[in-house]
């Protein structure tokens, strides 16, 4: 079965085919195989709306079964935010640095114990008529007041992990993909894609 990566974010390209790249008879595909996709406007009011809406589009015009996840850093202290804005924080122009730097300098006041977050991620699987499956997946920590490491990307460098010392960017692919929200997203949609009948695709 063929199962397309609808992101052009590299970063997550290689998470998912490092989480679902063993499952057997699956041949994961990037944007980069296929044709143009429309853009899709992320106008949902929730993650796994944004994510459905994205599988559904690029499947329907590339015939493929594909699959979209939408993610954010969602913090108590703003309310929920930036949620399903993380990507936009701060306006398009923004680099990831600049936006974690921008939500170091709006927390700035918020004292330690008032810091907390969680990282989630919306997956979803789509055919080309309809949504096959939605799974998310969350990873609790906090914000720390400077960025630290160096991998990863978006929010990684600003948010600790609970029950460690360690930002999500002082660990290492593998270490992230054992425990990130999109990890925990990709094990529920791999549970689901390992019951699709392969005749059915
Ligand atoms: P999306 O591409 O619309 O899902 O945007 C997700 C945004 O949330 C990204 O641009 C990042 O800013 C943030 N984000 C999502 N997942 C992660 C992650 O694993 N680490 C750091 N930031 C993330």
């Amino acid at each position: 079965m063929k199962l397309l990566i609808a992101t052009k974010n590299t970063n997550k390209v290689r998470e998912i085919r490092d989480k679902l790249g063993h499952l057997p008879g699956l041949e994961i595909l990037s944007l980069e195989d296929t044709g143009r996709v429309p853009d899709v406007v992320e106008d949902g009011d929730t993650f796994a709306e944004n994510a459905a809406k994205k599988a559904l589009i690029v499947a329907a015009a590339t015939g493929t079964v594909a699959l979209a996840d939408d993610s954010g850093l969602v913090v108590d202290a703003l309310e929920g935010g930036p949620g399903i804005y993380s990507a936009r924080y701060g306006g398009t122009g923004l680099t990831d640095a600049e936006r974690s730097l921008l939500l170091l300098e709006r927390m700035k006041t918020v004292p330690d114990g008032a810091r907390t977050a969680r990282f989630v991620c919306a997956i979803a699987i789509a055919d080309p008529e309809k949504l096959l499956h939605i799974a998310e997946g969350v990873c609790e920590g906090s914000i720390i007041r400077e960025m630290r490491g160096s991998e990863g990307f978006g929010y990684d460098p600003v948010f600790l992990v609970e029950g460690m010392e360690k930002t999500m960017a002082e660990l290492s692919m593998e270490e992230k993909n054992t425990l990130s929200h999109r990890a925990r997203a990709l094990e529920a949609a791999a549970l689901y894609i390992r019951k699709i009948p392969y005749s059915s695709v």
